[in-house]
């Protein structure tokens, strides 16, 4: 048997794992293999970013934990990574980087760059999974970028369209201004800011009276195609059916009764623009109104804005408001404190404009939705609702073209001369339709032979939303199903509305199955201030900085125990000191039983004559054993960790080790088969406490166990080692008398402590009380144990009551020591 060093090198010995690993290829998923069963983890590619946070290390920690507990338990586990390449941000860098707007420069170069970016950030990011030891299998590796990425999302999205579920239409999406792109509800953040609220005076027809109506978004009056009341409102019901004229335009329009209307807001009565925000596209929809087409797509005024057109939004206002000024119209004006629709990119305002795009059928699919996410078993329980809230909530179908440069383009042309849309067959993916014209040649319906390419392009959550199935080897590997649905799809809680909902009704539609069994759930990480954390907010914490202080399996251990799966964990330097502190602790006991066990031959599997502490320490690592099985079957990561710290540190260091350091370190007075027990106890332990901390510190556990075990125990590395199941060490009388025999023994030290005695000091007689035979009986069989550990010349235990120091409080079980 080898010996640890001294020193607990941690840098060193996480990069040496994290090479070896990889060269032993131990995490790669077996294809050929037809016997194991398969477990399946739907990594979620990230967006490529360019820094590996903390966020990200919370995250993967969890894929990894899962992915080596369940390799420990026979699976053959896919632990696949991509990268969700098509990023809005990248775009917006390109143009920032190069100064220019997309449109300026051939797609091809504006690609390029794009790519480049994305690279960059990708190393970056893959540095990050791999310093965090994430048993990834590397050979998955995937970009959705890449061609052959694209045949699958335009494969998908060709499927999708036979069957009824993409269509194109004319409806108004989320439009953000500075990005030029329709964006997707899942893309709109909400932002408190600051805004005006305008008091106007619209004058009814052939009247001198007016209605007084409040606005903090004036410039849309020259698209006001009705003026709202409730119909409940004493106040205004009479107007209801009148006209009323729109200030500046000069035009008029109705007085209509809408319930949407609150009574309390402003002055009670709305004017209905197409559109200043959602709620106008429902009133709209709701009674058939006009559409005026106010917006550009670059957001500035259109020619129906007569005199202000051209101009841009925040321009048209100030106008706008300075003529009703000038005209007497504008009664007064207040600030408003108001939630905005942000882009979540640029967080530019976001428009509702009207503009022809493809969608999803989604909404019709939400009953569906709502029935699988009942089927999959989420860690933890309630974020079920999350998802289902979340596809109730839905105002319209999925938007899933978008008018950029960097995305998979959607796989069609039109017919130059008819119009008619030619959709991309499926052995022609992948295409990009701008730069090639349809195979087939012609138009179906004219005949025609040229064609203008559809120039949108996907959103990216087309790409990412079909990875249950790509994973798989969907659609090349004909037993794709075998690893279809995901045992497990991870997600953050805020992707939960993009992530896991996409996923969902992308599978459903596709194939009619959920696509994943379970879903585990991450929260945020938060600074030290409990605000999450944010380079913005100046309470962030770079993950490398982490790592090269305190490493990464004290690192892991602080996304495992920070707190209960899903919820938000505060980052805590403490928290990681701690767990470093652990793992020196655990380091400096290995180093120890190395030396003690050198002459051990644990292949002959004898246990020698097993004292009552052997079989109690045994008993209490097979109870761990069961409990920490059962936490991590839940995805409870903090009471795994928790239980394996609180065990290996204060039982079996302070406790068991303590008390069988006499009987190991002098063979003379114990026989052969009371020293061997304590051998094979302090053997079992070890290795015991090693592979069930395995997924949460694979690194300091593997160099203990190839160190100290891998000769004997047989497996080439401690993370293809079967899982503990131990019951047959389960022994309830063994631990309640071991229980109270540590409990003697700590007494004893203390009172030595109390007194200022070193912990060696000799007891000439130790004299113990117990009034019951069960508890004499313990004090007996384990007294050559408290002898050894306490120093004790002579011991005896008397089945009486007596005077002396209780073990605990009001406990009968009394000592006396002479010193
Ligand atoms: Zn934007
Ligand atoms: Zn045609």
């Amino acid at each position: 048997m080898q010996s640890l060093p001294r020193e607990y090198n941690f840098l060193e010995i996480e990069r040496k794992w994290q090479r070896k690993w990889e060269e032993m290829g131990i995490y790669r998923f077996d294809w050929t293999d037809k016997k194991r069963p398969v477990f399946t983890i739907d990594t979620p590619p990230p967006y490529p970013s360019g820094d590996f946070h903390m966020g990200n290390v919370l995250n993967w920690t969890y894929f990894d934990m899962v992915a080596r507990y369940r390799r420990m338990r026979g699976y053959n586990v896919l632990f696949p990574q991509g990268w969700d390449c098509h990023g809005l941000s990248i775009e917006v860098q390109v143009e920032k980087q190069h100064n220019l707007r997309k449109r300026e420069v051939p797609p091809d170069q504006f690609r390029k760059w794009c790519e480049e970016i994305v690279e960059k950030y990708i190393a970056i990011m893959k540095e990050g999974v791999v310093r965090l030891g994430c048993s990834v299998d590397w050979t998955t590796e995937y970009r959705t970028m890449n061609s052959d990425y694209w045949r699958r999302t335009q494969l998908s999205f060709i499927l999708l369209h036979k069957k009824g579920f993409m269509y194109q239409g004319t409806h108004p999406v989320n439009w953000c201004p500075r990005c030029e792109t329709a964006i997707a509800d899942a893309e709109v953040d909400y932002e408190k800011r600051q805004g005006i609220l305008n008091y106007v005076r619209f004058p009814l027809e052939d009247s001198n009276e007016h209605l007084l109506i409040a606005t903090s978004r004036p410039e849309f009056i020259p698209a006001c195609v009705a003026v709202a009341v409730n119909p409940t409102d004493e106040r205004f019901s009479k107007f209801i059916g009148r006209k009323i004229e729109v200030p500046l335009v000069n035009r008029l329009v109705s007085i209509i009764a809408d319930e949407g209307v609150d009574p309390a807001f402003g002055t009670g009565t709305m004017m209905i623009c197409t559109y200043g925000d959602k709620e106008d596209v429902k009133t709209v929809m709701r009674h058939k109104l006009p559409v005026i087409s106010l917006l550009t797509e670059n957001g500035r005024i259109t020619d129906v804005g007569g005199k202000y057109a051209r101009l841009s939004i925040a321009k048209a206002r100030e106008a706008i408001v300075q003529d009703l000024s000038a005209t007497g119209l504008m009664e007064k004006s207040e600030k408003l404190s108001q939630e905005v629709g942000v882009c979540d990119r640029c967080k530019a305002h976001v428009e509702v404009l009207e503009r022809k795009q493809w969608f999803m059928k989604t909404m019709a699919m939400t009953e569906k939705v709502e029935k699988t996410a009942d089927e999959v078993v989420w860690y933890p329980d309630y974020m079920k609702t999350r998802l289902v809230d979340w596809a109730k909530s839905l105002d319209w179908d999925w938007v899933i073209s978008r008018q950029r440069v960097f995305g998979t383009p959607i796989p069609l042309w039109y017919c130059k001369n008819c119009g008619e849309m030619l959709l991309a067959k499926e052995e022609w993916v992948p295409i990009d339709p701008k730069l090639e014209n349809p195979r087939s040649g012609k138009c179906l319906k004219c005949g025609g032979k040229e064609f203008v390419p559809e120039r949108d392009v996907f959103d990216t959550w087309m790409d990412s939303s079909i990875t249950c199935a790509v994973h798989a080897g969907w659609p090349d590997r004909k037993d794709w199903r075998r690893l279809f649905p995901a045992d497990v799809h991870p997600s953050g809680i805020d992707i939960i509305r993009t992530w896991a909902y996409y996923l969902m009704v992308r599978h459903l539609a596709l194939f009619d199955e959920t696509p994943y069994k379970s879903c585990l759930i991450n929260g945020m990480v938060l600074g030290s201030d409990g605000r999450k954390m944010s380079k913005s907010l100046k309470n962030y914490v770079a993950a490398p900085e982490v790592i090269n202080k305190y490493g990464t399996d004290a690192t892991r251990q602080w996304a495992a125990g920070g707190g209960a799966t899903g919820s938000d964990i505060p980052f805590r330097w403490p928290d990681v000191e701690y767990g470093k502190r652990f793992l020196v602790k655990l380091w400096n006991v290995s180093g120890f039983a190395g030396k003690l066990l050198a002459d051990y031959e644990p292949h002959k599997m004898e246990h020698g004559e097993l004292q009552l502490l052997d079989k109690w320490i045994l008993s209490k690592i097979a109870r761990l054993a069961k409990t920490v099985t059962a936490a991590l079957e839940k995805c409870q990561f903090n009471i795994a960790i928790e239980e394996i710290r609180n065990f290996t540190w204060h039982v079996f260091c302070d406790c068991y080790v303590e008390a069988a350091k006499d009987r190991l370190y002098r063979p003379q007075t114990y026989t052969e088969e009371k020293r061997r027990a304590a051998q094979y106890a302090l053997h079992e332990v070890l290795l015991r406490v090693l592979q069930l901390l395995a997924p949460v510190t694979p690194h300091v556990t593997e160099e203990i166990y190839q160190t100290l075990f891998s000769e004997s125990f047989g497996c080439k590395s401690l993370q293809l080692s079967p899982w503990p199941k131990l019951d047959e060490f389960l022994d309830e009388k063994a631990e309640s008398q071991g229980d109270l025999v540590i409990s003697v023994i700590s007494e004893v030290r203390r009172e030595k402590a109390e007194k200022h005695l070193p912990l060696n000091t000799q007891v000439k007689k130790l004299t113990i009380y117990a009034c019951d035979e069960e508890r004499v009986d313990a004090l007996r069989e384990g007294s050559s144990d408290i002898a050894g550990t306490c120093k004790v010349e002579k011991i005896e235990v008397l089945a009486c009551k007596g005077d002396g120091r209780p073990i605990s409080q009001g406990s009968d079980v009394r000592f006396v020591a002479g010193y």
